[in-house]
């Protein structure tokens, strides 16, 4: 095993390998707050990738109710249900967040998926802790969509009178996923044929079909699950970050770096996706005016998923403010009160940069914002709150710009000739 620096553990990090960083990393933030569960993305990249034979029940893009539903059933409890075996009471974190970007969420003490593997087997077995998801399990993609927890008394009854912030006692919430491109993937870490690649020029992590002989490995050390089995070919297969796009090979993209499908179809406007610049030792190199890198490193409202797995995910998640805090804890580790009363209660600039979700299919390399009239003054929950109408403007990978927003969106009155007559 070998020493990689993990930045959202606060530490260094037991791995198969040496580091190995791309120059610019595959990344994403969604913000749960506005999914809607229309699973655009999921038709997105069912119709674009996996509309085959054999490729009935392989969904790459999913989107699922938290906490019941889960593709393929209940994936994430049972890792962390492995987890806990192998290391009783250890996934522990502590110290504070602060400000180092080599460790913004303090340190986590507990084992990792690669490090608990190690801990209770010999050298020689299987290098990741993990498990094969049954059929069954793969059967039902979206198993329990809208069950909330709590009711009033009646198992998944909707509250009567309604709920108000700042969290609710019957929740659900929809978790949107794909594969994470994670830094250290414990899918390459398990194959036992190398057959597992991250690409240097942008950190996609694909499976070369010509040398995968399906044994599983990947499908089984994933701990998000986002690789998956193919019966017809025997070779396992994954999400591919729609690299072509990224590379600007996209017909429509004249060259130029576009975001994923599943991005592109977000008609919540929830997804933001990227290529930051890395450092030498796999942190974010600082990229102040970047969007993803401003939204996890300085706003810190979006988070990592599941980070005590240890595989260093590149997909960033804004929590969803409704639901206990224990539970969101879990998932997107230490940072999510201070994530959830930044979102809450936002700043000048994190209003404007969340203003760029979706207004483009063009990959946003940088952006800068033009301060604009006062345009209201009032309070909200007990704070005073000032909104400008600033202009927000986007730049591609050559400084072009993209295009501008503003915070305030313009009034569409519909002519009279079009009232709805519903
Ligand atoms: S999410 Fe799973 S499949 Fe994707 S890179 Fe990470 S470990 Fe591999
Ligand atoms: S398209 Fe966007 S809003 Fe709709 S389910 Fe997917 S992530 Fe959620």
């Amino acid at each position: 095993m070998s020493k990689v620096w993990n930045w959202h553990l606060g530490r260094d990090m037991d791995y198969p390998y040496d580091g190995a960083f791309p120059e610019r990393q595959f990344a994403f933030v969604f913000n749960i707050n506005r999914c809607i569960a229309c699973q655009s993305c999921t038709m997105a990249c069912k119709s674009t990738w996996t509309f085959s034979k054999g490729q009935e029940q392989m969904w790459w893009a999913n989107v699922e109710t938290k906490p019941y539903g889960g593709y393929p059933q209940a994936w994430d409890v049972k890792t962390l249900d492995l987890l806990e075996k192998a290391d009783p009471g250890g996934q522990v974190w502590r110290g504070s967040s602060g400000d180092d970007p080599r460790s913004p969420y303090g340190r986590y003490d507990g084992r990792t998926i690669f490090e608990a593997r190690q801990a209770i087997l010999s050298p020689d077995s299987s290098r990741v802790l993990g498990y094969l998801p049954t059929d069954e399990e793969w059967n039902s993609p979206n198993i329990y969509e809208d069950n909330p927890v709590g009711g009033q008394g009646i198992p998944r009854e909707l509250h009567k009178t309604g709920e108000s912030l700042p969290i609710h006692k019957t929740w659900f919430f929809y978790l949107a996923r794909i594969c994470n491109h994670c830094t250290y993937p414990a899918c390459l870490a398990a194959c036992p044929r190398r057959a597992i690649y991250k690409r240097p020029e942008d950190g996609i992590v694909l499976i070369d079909q010509s040398e995968c002989r399906g044994y599983r490995k990947c499908v089984e050390a994933c701990p998000y699950k986002k690789t998956m089995y193919r019966g017809n070919t025997r070779v396992s297969e994954k999400c591919i970050a729609c690299y072509p796009r990224v590379e600007g090979k996209d017909p429509e993209s004249d060259g130029a770096p576009m975001e994923t499908r599943c991005m592109a179809a977000c008609i919540g406007q929830i997804r933001m996706q990227g290529l930051v610049k890395m450092a030498p030792d796999g942190t974010w190199a600082e990229d102040r005016w970047n969007p993803l890198y401003y939204l996890v490193h300085v706003a810190k409202v979006a988070l990592p998923l599941y980070p005590q797995f240890g595989t260093q995910p590149n997909g960033f998640y804004i929590p969803p403010r409704w639901v206990p805090r224990e539970y969101l804890r879990q998932m997107f580790g230490p940072g999510v009160d201070e994530a959830i009363e930044r979102y809450a209660n936002p700043d000048r600039e994190l209003l404007a940069v969340l203003q760029l979700f979706r207004r483009s299919n063009r990959i946003i390399y940088r952006y800068e914002i033009q301060e604009g009239p006062k345009i209201h003054e009032g309070e909200v929950n007990g704070r005073r709150v000032t909104l400008y109408n600033d202009t927000v403007i986007a730049h591609g990978r050559k400084n072009e710009e993209l295009f501008r927003t503003t915070i305030e969106e313009p009034f569409h009155v519909r002519p009279a000739a079009h009232a709805n007559s519903i």
